[in-house]
């Protein structure tokens, strides 16, 4: 395909990799800093691409690679995607390849050797191979377009995945000088951007640094009630979507996924503790199925490519607003809708104190697992937007409410709860800080449980003076007064609470504390809260549209005609089209195949490829 390029009229490096675009992919336009970015390194220039997960990043060195004579090659540290894109490229008729240590000697040859004769666009390679002698040779011997360094903060030793093979990687600018490079990560803060800029050799390089926001993506922070039953909730409103939920430990994993198979759930377990069998198998069903679950410790992601998953669940805190950045951003990478729900009470705040503070780290390291826990507390607590809290701290402004989180739907009140505080303070130091929230809120009830009497604890000045609130409002304030660090949980780990130095000014009144009155609103009603009234429609539909019953069995009728395309070829159903081409489908019923071929999504060899069979389905369906 580059042939065909290189013989039709000179095009400027932009107009070629449009035509690229339209001709390979089937996409009408670049997005956002796409084209920028795809002409600067076409043209042979090095740059750094800062752009959220979703956002487009693989088209920036694809294409350039296309238009540019020789072969591109992508250094990724992720060796189980490197098949899946791969075969999503063949799929469009790019003659791609990777070199990893999944192929066997005879295999790797074969790679090289077209790499060598020029017979690829596009190879992929893990990079503890792409620094030995052998394969430096190889490119010594072939004609490289570029390279590409996907996931670079893996350079960093500040990030979460710190590679030392990619140290290395500064040595293809010294052999290389004349081939243009292009990092890219989904890593935003500033710290590791230099890191990867210096390590790399990248600071001549410009700079691309996209907006972190996933548009598409509705965050909601519900306070945990009965989370089993809030979570089957939610599942039950989007029964044929798939999506993530993330669990603090493998125990829990297991449990939870048990339970939603008993429900009638396609669940799925992934964690460390799974024999890698079950869990590559797990993984396998989860990438190529339709609708499947997985129910998942953090091992799970790093390495997930498939596009619409369209909701992430965490049942238990996240270690950081980074790492919740991270996770939820897993959802929705096709621009479709997709939803970020959190789950969260008071022993999750109780536990993540507990974690930090009885942590041996050295002080200035502790300080900082400090200010990140107050973060992600903060965005919990917030009654501003979550977006625009999640923005700010990633540096960004976000202008005005986003109007598609769960305090946007519906506003948070908050109150003065100095009064509050005080009395739940007091309890806490008038039985000795020593008791868990359970009984601290019998004896601000006034509840004479066994224990109470037991106790003495009726006899004490505050009990019974919390009679306004019932037991789920005490929870929420004992929730946020240990979040804005008024108590703590007792070192040695029994339940206890216990006062901390914060909370002496609120007793004595010279503080004041304002609190937020927890919704108790369900989570993930479909379409987003009241305002849009679609949560509680008769049947529950995938997230991805509100359809028709026509249409609805039409779009059914597609999924099933490109599982079955998949499965006979062995690969993922989103590399044959992507929902968003399918719901395109649906909602314009192209009647013939120059039609079809407009739809994005749906490039020249696809068409060729796949035309006669959607169409077909098409038009007897409607
Ligand atoms: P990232 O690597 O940044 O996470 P991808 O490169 O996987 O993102 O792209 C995310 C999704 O957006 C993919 O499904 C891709 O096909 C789609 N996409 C990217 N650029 C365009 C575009 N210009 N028009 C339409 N779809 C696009
Ligand atoms: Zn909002």
């Amino acid at each position: 395909m580059p042939d065909a390029l290189t013989q039709s009229a000179p095009l400027s490096p932009l107009e070629a990799a449009q035509k690229v675009l339209r001709d390979v992919w089937g996409y009408s336009a670049f997005r956002g800093m796409q084209a920028d970015i795809v002409e600067h390194v076409a043209t042979g220039n090095d740059a750094l691409v800062l752009m959220p997960t979703g956002g487009g990043k693989s088209l920036c060195y694809q294409i350039p690679a296309l238009v540019r004579p020789g072969v591109g090659i992508v250094v990724s540290p992720l060796i189980a995607l490197m098949r899946d894109q791969v075969d999503a490229l063949r799929q469009l008729g790019v003659r791609a390849a990777y070199l990893n240590s999944t192929l066997d000697w005879r295999e790797a040859l074969e790679v090289e050797r077209a790499c060598e004769r020029g017979d690829l666009d596009l190879l992929y390679v893990a990079p503890e191979r792409l620094v030995t002698p052998r394969f430096l040779e190889l490119l010594e011997r072939s004609q490289i377009a570029l390279f590409a360094l996907d996931e670079a903060h893996c350079v960093s030793q500040w990030g979460h995945d710190f590679r030392p093979e990619y140290l290395q990687l500064s040595i293809l600018h010294e052999k290389f000088p004349e081939v243009p490079r292009v990092a890219l990560t989904a890593t935003a803060d500033a710290q590791t951007r230099t890191d990867i800029a210096n390590r790399l050799g990248l600071t001549d390089a410009r700079l691309f640094l996209a907006s972190f926001d996933r548009p598409n993506i509705t965050y909601r922070v519900v306070a945990k009630d009965q989370e089993r039953r809030q979570l089957l909730d939610f599942l039950r409103r989007r029964p044929e979507d798939a999506g993530i939920i993330y669990c603090l430990s493998r125990g829990k994993v297991d449990a939870i996924a048990q339970y939603l198979k008993d429900q009638g759930i396609d669940a799925l377990p992934y964690h460390a503790g799974l024999d890698p069998q079950t869990r590559h198998g797990n993984q396998e069903r989860f990438i190529k199925g339709e609708g499947v679950v997985m129910v998942a410790t953090v091992a799970f992601g790093m390495g997930i490519d498939k596009p619409n998953v369209r909701f992430v669940v965490h049942m238990d805190l996240p270690k950081s607003l980074e790492a919740y950045y991270q996770e939820t951003g897993r959802g929705g990478r096709d621009g479709l809708p997709a939803e970020a729900l959190m789950l969260y009470g008071f022993s999750d705040v109780v536990q993540l104190r507990q974690i930090v503070e009885s942590s041996d780290s050295p002080p200035a390291f502790k300080r900082t697992e400090r200010q990140k826990l107050e973060a992600l507390l903060g965005f919990c607590e917030t009654a501003r937007c979550r977006r625009q809290t999640l923005l700010t701290y990633f540096g960004e402004e976000y202008p005005q409410p986003c109007g598609k989180c769960d305090t946007c739907f519906e506003p948070v009140q908050t109150y003065d709860g100095t009064v509050v505080a005080q009395k739940a303070l007091s309890a806490v130091y008038r039985t000795g800080q020593r008791f868990g929230v359970g009984h601290l809120v019998d004896v601000l009830r006034g509840v004479a449980t066994d224990k109470v009497t037991e106790k003495g604890h009726d006899r004490i000045k505050t009990f019974g003076c919390g009679t306004e609130f019932g037991k789920q409002e005490w929870h929420s304030v004992f929730r946020q007064l240990v979040a804005h660090g008024y108590l703590c949980a007792d070192p040695e780990g029994h339940g206890g609470l216990i006062l901390t130095d914060a909370a002496t000014p609120v007793l004595k009144g010279q503080e004041n504390v304002r609190l937020r009155r927890d919704p108790s609103a369900s989570p993930g009603r479909s379409g987003g809260g009241r305002s849009s009234g679609g949560g509680s429609s008769s049947r529950p539909r995938a997230a991805v549209s509100n359809l028709s019953p026509e249409d609805d069995a039409l779009w059914h009728a597609l999924k099933a005609l490109r599982l079955e395309l998949a499965r006979e070829q062995g690969v993922p159903p989103y590399v044959i089209f992507h929902d968003a081409t399918l719901m395109e489908m649906v909602q314009q019923k192209p009647q013939e195949l120059d039609e079809l071929g407009t739809l994005p999504g749906v490039g020249a060899r696809k068409l060729e490829r796949y035309g006669e069979y959607f169409l077909d389905v098409i038009l007897t369906q409607s």
